[in-house]
Parts: structure tokens; sequence; C-alpha cells
């Protein structure tokens, strides 16, 4: 684990900023802040909290680290459910968005923040809430950007990021929520007319809408007008290799192996984070499929863990850009 975790509790003041002691800690419930502003990162809104606030959430994470203002057993202000099982029973993580804070890592760092304490408090990924699943009031949006899928991360993918993470623990075939379709199959089906159009296509899809339809309209067209001259070459960061890679016996093994490890490493999704070199050991095994897979989770790639031409081809356009 490579997220720095600390400790920096706020007082706890009954009716003032919570409902004081109590929490049952059955579930965890996804925020984000709201708060774009420069600066607005874990730190400041621990401080925050620190200082007593009308509201109260157990955890901020931004995109080097979380803190932690309330111990679980606090039931916090943060689900706008009144008394409900949102205040009460569940624990609150507040993800930041400032504009100066790396947005991907912050969301990765959600996602292994929730793992962790899913883990802790013995649940799985069922009993991983939004805030909106609370609030039928308000019907608030939060978290706003995982809803609205930015940079691709829909509502789906965050939750099999959270089951990445969780990866070891032992959990019940029946408490696994269903597999969800890739963006590319949903493109398809956008364009097999099966989603219809506009605000109907856009509630069928809901936190998915904007990455399907980002690969919709590269999938229908958008053809290159007036191909401009060519660049010069510009060497690249990574050498990534061509040809097909997957888990084989014996495993293949090499600087082209370590290449593919590093550029997944440089956009997170490591082999084996926090072990040595986070993983990139130049061996292509289980690890370094699971790092391929989940990285073709996120881009709407056939997700089967095998690095091969397309796969090459959208690691390539994000990190050698
Ligand atoms: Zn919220």
């Amino acid at each position: 684990m490579t997220l720095k975790i600390s400790k920096q509790l706020a007082p706890v003041k009954p009716v003032v900023n919570c409902f004081g002691y109590g929490n049952k800690a059955d579930s965890v419930t996804i925020h984000q802040t709201g708060n774009t502003n420069k600066g607005a990162n874990a730190k400041m809104h621990a401080k925050l909290q620190s200082r007593v606030y009308g509201a109260s959430w157990h955890w901020q994470v931004d995109d080097v680290e979380a803190i932690q203002s309330f111990e679980h057993k606090v039931s916090c202000y943060h689900a706008s459910d009144g008394r409900g099982p949102g205040n009460l029973n569940s624990i609150a993580i507040e993800g930041c968005i400032n504009v100066d804070g790396d947005y991907v890592k912050t969301v990765h760092n959600m996602a292994e923040l929730a793992a962790k304490v899913l883990k802790e408090i013995g649940k799985d990924t069922n009993r991983l809430f939004q805030h909106n699943d609370f609030d039928t009031k308000y019907h608030k949006n939060c978290p706003a950007q995982i809803r609205a899928g930015k940079d691709g991360i829909g509502w789906a993918l965050f939750v099999q990021m959270v089951k990445d993470n969780m990866k070891g623990s032992v959990v019940a075939e029946s408490a696994k929520p269903p597999i969800a379709k890739t963006i590319d199959q949903l493109a398809n089906e956008v364009i097999a007319g099966k989603h219809g159009s506009g605000d109907v296509r856009k509630k069928a899809l809901g936190s998915q809408f904007v990455a399907v339809q980002a690969r919709v309209n590269q999938l229908i067209g958008a053809k290159p007008v007036n191909k401009p001259l060519a660049p010069a070459p510009v060497k690249k960061k990574y050498s990534l290799p061509n040809g097909v890679y997957r888990v084989s016996n014996p495993m293949r093994h090499g600087n082209d192996v370590l290449q593919i490890q590093l550029a997944l490493s440089s956009i997170y999704f490591y082999p084996n984070k926090g072990a040595k070199n986070n993983g990139c050991d130049s061996w292509y095994g289980f690890d370094t499929a699971n790092a391929v897979k989940r990285f073709q989770l996120m881009y709407g790639l056939v997700a089967d863990g095998v690095y091969g031409p397309a796969t090459a081809k959208k690691l390539d356009s994000i990190v050698n850009k």
C-alpha cells in the first residue's frame, strides 16, 4: 500500500457536528467534495473539521493521502438522510477534487481506502454506496464526478476498482454484484440502436454515458480531416513492444515487459502496489496481467489481461503523448 494514511481526530460534539457515538459501521458511503478550489485537498478538509464544522465525514482523501477525522463508531453528518442509515451507520469518505490535485490518482486512492475500510468492517462492495443512494429528499448528485463518468471512471468501474483492491479477501459468490459491461460492449449496443437516443440514452447509461458516447463517436466516424503533415518523430518515454503478451510457461521476461509495466505504473496501474518497484520486475506474470486487465477495463477494451495491439495503441496514446 502506498497511500499515506494518518489520523487527525476532530472533536466529537453531538448535535453540533455529529450524532455522537453508536455508528454500526455497516457500510461505506462515497462523496466528492464539490470544491474545485486550489488547495482544497485532504489537509484543508481535515483542518476544517478540526475547527468543528456543521457537517462531518470520517475520511478525506486526495491524490497523496487519506486523513481520518472521526473514529468509525461516530455517526457523522454526511448523507443528508437525518437519522437514517447513511448518517447513523455508514462510514463517509470524501474525495477531494481540487484543481491542483491529480483527479485520477485521487479516485484510485478513494478506491484503495474504501477497500481497506470495507475489509475492516467485514463487508463487501454490496455495502458500498453513493451519497445519492441515501438522500431520497434532495437527491444530491454526489459523488458528482464519478456519477458523470469523469475521465472514464463511472460508478461501475469505481466499484470494480474497490474490488480489485480487496483482492485476496474471501467474498461469497452470491454477494458479488453482476459484472459490469465494458464500455465497448455498451458502445456497440448503442450503435445497434439498443439504448435509444438523447435523454433516453443518457438515462439508460447513467454514469457510463460520457465514456460510452465518446467511444461511440470514435467507432462511427470522426474521420481525420486534412491530415496535417506528420510531426517530427519524438523519442517516446516508454518503448512499448509490438506483439502479444500473456501469462505463459515459462513466463516472458525482459526489458520489453518492463516497459509495459513502467508505462502502466506511470498511470497508477501497478502490477503489485507497495511491493518493490510496485512489482515492475520484467516478468509477465499474473500481477502484470491483472494490471493490464484493469487498464483495459478502464478504457473499454476487451479485459482479458492479454497485452496486444489494441492495448499497446491505447497505452501509447496516453503515456507517450
Ligand atoms: Zn456527498
